[in-house]
Order: structure tokens, then C-alpha cells, then sequence
């Protein structure tokens, strides 16, 4: 843990009590700040009570005595309208900061020798954030990576010299991070997401350029440019006096980080030499990846690790599950049927990726429907041998298939997958890939994504022959 001192002797009030919140309520009270806790869920009351955490109505609080809110990074500060603690807070004057602005002040005030890569963006966030660390330990630098990626910062090992963080940072968690000075800033990518939060696309896109836009003295801001919004951001940093590397998969630059087919080549003032080689490295298969590694792979440059260090980190590296994780092979007449656990793409646009890396693809998708269904993946249907429809989507997904691709009605997965294997071993093809790509939440059959991922992966060990992957 890292104990938090910039609120020693001071009172804090906390409200959101899940994990990053009790985390901070911890890390606080080890720094020597008094925490008054609560929640609007009265199960989470109880819960914080039980654990000895000091739980008062901030209703019914006097807010003249509270030093700062720290609010966990799903309640809402301004859309679709502040939560009432904000509210509060305001009208008493009290800052509203979340668990990474306390990292921050800790790191400005105890871990001033610590680089701080930060990462956000759209798409891609958790990929790169785990991606980063890993080249950062496969290079021998002791890391420590938390944030939106599940660990929440304060509960990572305290600064010691040198050590480099690695922190996802949501655009939520950026608006309670006034003070996020990264080594290295990256934003990834900027589309359409999180509005109801947010209120408009240009709002959105102004709070994740925050991000780069506060790079530290020497720092560098990363910026994927294959949208306008990253474009835009790169262009206002670079005139603001701040080091920016662009980053591309669309297209060369003259000077930044561009893909050329598998190959991620650095460009000075139009001069452009291969630094990378992702050809053949499954954890990072498709162009969304490129963009994914290539922004790392500026960052650890950042950090002084060279291309040789680098190409060996990637190599290494297992990918995360759920996002085209590739689980096995079983082997067929004329080659291999690869089985890929795509369960994180909860919809259309996710799923796309997935389509777009693969060919001669088995497609087990449907769950919980979201708006839009899979009418703008029609592209990719003359890559889809066979669907197989599951869950509550599965007859409106039929309606979109037909005439299209052939397809049955699985139900459910334990249905699908023997079936799309079937199929597979069936079409005589060389690699043909039994995918689930849901393009749906899982709600309907499954409580997350993680455990419908792991219910494809049972199916898929059960299979017969099948050799499985290292993850
Ligand atoms: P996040 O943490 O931002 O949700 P992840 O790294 O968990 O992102 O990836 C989630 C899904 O988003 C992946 O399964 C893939 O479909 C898609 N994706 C990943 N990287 C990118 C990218 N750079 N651009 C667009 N889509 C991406």
C-alpha cells in the first residue's frame, strides 16, 4: 500500500465504498488523515461499518471541517447530473479528487523519482496498460502497474527509486485527477463512448486530452492520430511547448510511430527505420493492436529501454484474456482449428476487431443485444464460414445473417461450441478459427463477460485432442 500523507492530521470524507474506495480510505488513514466513509448502498454501509471504517451520513455531515471528497470514479460529477455529495461539496467549498489524485500528490511529494506512464483512450486501455508493464518487467525494471485495469494505484508497492508505475486511467478517474503529471501520456484513440457521462463527443474528447496535454517537465505525450480528436489534441500539445509522439496505423509520418504491415517503424523528420516486428505474435494479432503496441512500445522507449528490449518484451507477451485470448488448436485433416475467447466484445465495434484479425472464421456470437445489433459488421460477413447464435440476441442477429451467412440457433454455448468445431474440422480448411466475438453483454445468460469467457474456455478443454495455449 501506499500510504497517502498529503492529508495527514486533516478529515476526508469518501464516498463510493467498492474496492478502490475502501483502498483509499486505507492508504489515508495510514498517512495519518482521519476518513469519514459512506454510500448510497446501505449493504456497503453496513460493510465499511463491520470493517471498522468510520461510516457518517454525509447528508447530515458539517462539511466545513472536510479537507477534500474522494469519490470512487463511477459517481457521477457532472452528467448526467453531480451526484448530491458533490453537490455538497461544492457548496462548502471542498475539493472533489479521486483515489489517482491522491497517487499523484504522493508521487509529487515521496516518488518524485518514479516515471509514471498513464494511459487512456476509447479503446485498447487495459492491452496496452498490461502490455506496457510486461516490456517494463521483461526488461528487468521492477513494476508496478494498477488503475481502471482492476488494481486500484494507492494499494501498489510504496515508491522506492526508480520504480516505474503504470496506471489505466478512465476518462472518469481524469476528471478526479487534476494533478496527473505522467512521464509518459498516452491517449490511444478517441470515438464515440461514455456520453452519458460526459454530456457531448467534444466534452468527452476534451477530458481524455488532458491525459497528454499535462505531461510532465520532459515528459512525452503519445498520441494515436488516426482520429480527429487525436489529431486535434496532438497538434494543440505540440504548440502548448510539449513533446509529442504521434502514433499511426492509418498511414506514414513523417516524423512519430506509423505501422507498416506487422512492422512498427519510427520516423525523425521523415527518415523512418523498423524498431518492431509483431509478425507472428498472437497476443497482439490486428491493426487495433498495432496501435496498442506501438504506443507502448513509445512509451518504454520513453523509458530508456532499447528496440532489442523491447522486441523481446513483446514476444513474451501473453495478451489478456477475454480480448481474442487464443485458447488452443485441435487438429483437423488438413491443418489446425484455432478456438479465440473474444467474450470482452461486448459490442459491434469490439467484435469488428476481432473479424477483421481473423479469416475463415466459425463466429459464435449474440448475448444481451445493445443498439445497432451487428448490421455495421455486414462487411466483414464473406469472412464468416458459419454463425451460431446464443442468447436473447439470436433471433434478431438471424433476421441481419440471412441470405448472408448461414447460421443455426445454438442457444446457448455449451451448443455452440461443439457445433462451430464440428463445422470446423468438417470444412476442410487449413486454420479455420472458432471465434466468439458476442458483439452483446452477457447479462441475459452470464453475470460478466469474465465468466462467460471462462464457460467458452471449459467448453473449448473439453474438446477432444485439443492442445491448449499458454496464457
Ligand atoms: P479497454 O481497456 O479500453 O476497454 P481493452 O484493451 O480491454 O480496452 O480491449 C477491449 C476490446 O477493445 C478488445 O477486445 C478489442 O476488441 C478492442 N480494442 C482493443 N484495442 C483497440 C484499439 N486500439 N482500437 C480499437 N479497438 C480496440
Amino acid at each position: 500500500m501506499i500510504p497517502v500523507t498529503t492529508f495527514a492530521g486533516k478529515t476526508v470524507a469518501l464516498f463510493g465504498l467498492g474496492n478502490s474506495g475502501l483502498d483509499s480510505a486505507r492508504a489515508l488513514i495510514a498517512g495519518g488523515a482521519k476518513v469519514v466513509v459512506y454510500d448510497d448502498e446501505p449493504a456497503s454501509v453496513l460493510a465499511a461499518g463491520a470493517k471498522n471504517f468510520d461510516v457518517v451520513d454525509l447528508r447530515k455531515a458539517d462539511w466545513s471541517q472536510f479537507a477534500a471528497l474522494v469519490l470512487a470514479p463511477g459517481v457521477p460529477l457532472t452528467h448526467p447530473k453531480p451526484h448530491w455529495t458533490v453537490t455538497m461539496a461544492g457548496a462548502a467549498g471542498v475539493e472533489v479528487i479521486g483515489d489517482i489524485e491522491l497517487f499523484c500528490r504522493e508521487r509529487a511529494a515521496h516518488g518524485a523519482g518514479c516515471p509514471l506512464v498513464a494511459i487512456t483512450g476509447t479503446n485498447g486501455k487495459s492491452t496496452t496498460t498490461a502490455l506496457t508493464a510486461h516490456l517494463l518487467r521483461a526488461a528487468g525494471r521492477d513494476v508496478q502497474m494498477g488503475g481502471n485495469i482492476g488494481v486500484p494505484m494507492l494499494s501498489l508497492a510504496p515508491f522506492a527509486p526508480g520504480r516505474p508505475y503504470v496506471a489505466e486511467v478512465s476518462s472518469y478517474q481524469i476528471d478526479l485527477a487534476p494533478s496527473l503529471r505522467a512521464t509518459a501520456g498516452i491517449l490511444l484513440n478517441v470515438s464515440e463512448d461514455h456520453l452519458d457521462r460526459h454530456g457531448t463527443m467534444e466534452n468527452y474528447a476534451a477530458v481524455k486530452a488532458l491525459l497528454p496535454a499535462k505531461v510532465e517537465q520532459g515528459g512525452v505525450a503519445i498520441i494515436g492520430v488516426d482520429d480527429r480528436w487525436g489529431r486535434d489534441a496532438a497538434d494543440r500539445i505540440e504548440r502548448a511547448g510539449r513533446t509529442v509522439m504521434r502514433v499511426s496505423v492509418a498511414g506514414t509520418l513523417r516524423d512519430g510511430l506509423y505501422a507498416d504491415g506487422t512492422r512498427i517503424m519510427r520516423s525523425e523528420a521523415g527518415k523512418a527505420h523498423p524498431i518492431a516486428q509483431l509478425a507472428g505474435i498472437g497476443s497482439l494479432r490486428g491493426i487495433h493492436n498495432a496501435q496498442n503496441a506501438a504506443c507502448a512500445i513509445a512509451a518504454a522507449q520513453a523509458l530508456g529501454l532499447t528496440p532489442q528490449q523491447i522486441q523481446q518484451g513483446l514476444m513474451s507477451f501473453p495478451g489478456l484474456a477475454h480480448r481474442m485470448e487464443q485458447i488452443g488448436r485441435q487438429k483437423t485433416a488438413n491443418g489446425a482449428t484455432l478456438f479465440v475467447n473474444d467474450s470482452k466484445a461486448t459490442n459491434a465495434d469490439s467484435a469488428a476487431r476481432a473479424l477483421a484479425s481473423y479469416q475463415d472464421i466459425f463466429w459464435i456470437l449474440g448475448g444481451k443485444p445493445k443498439t445497432g445489433g451487428i448490421a455495421t459488421l455486414a462487411d466483414y460477413f464473406p469472412k464468416v464460414r458459419k454463425a451460431y447464435l446464443i442468447g436473447e440476441a439470436a433471433a434478431d442477429f438471424a433476421k441481419t445473417l440471412d441470405g448472408k451467412v448461414a447460421y443455426e440457433m445454438s442457444g446457448t454455448l455449451d451448443q455452440a461450441v461443439p457445433a462451430a468445431a464440428r463445422d470446423a474440422a468438417a470444412s476442410g480448411l487449413k486454420e479455420p478459427v472458432v471465434l466468439l466475438s458476442p458483439a452483446c453483454a452477457s447479462f441475459d445468460q452470464y453475470r460478466n463477460f469474465e465468466i462467460r469467457g471462462a464457460a467458452f474456455r471449459k467448453l473449448v478443454e473439453a474438446l477432444p485432442g485439443i492442445a491448449l495455449l499458454a496464457h
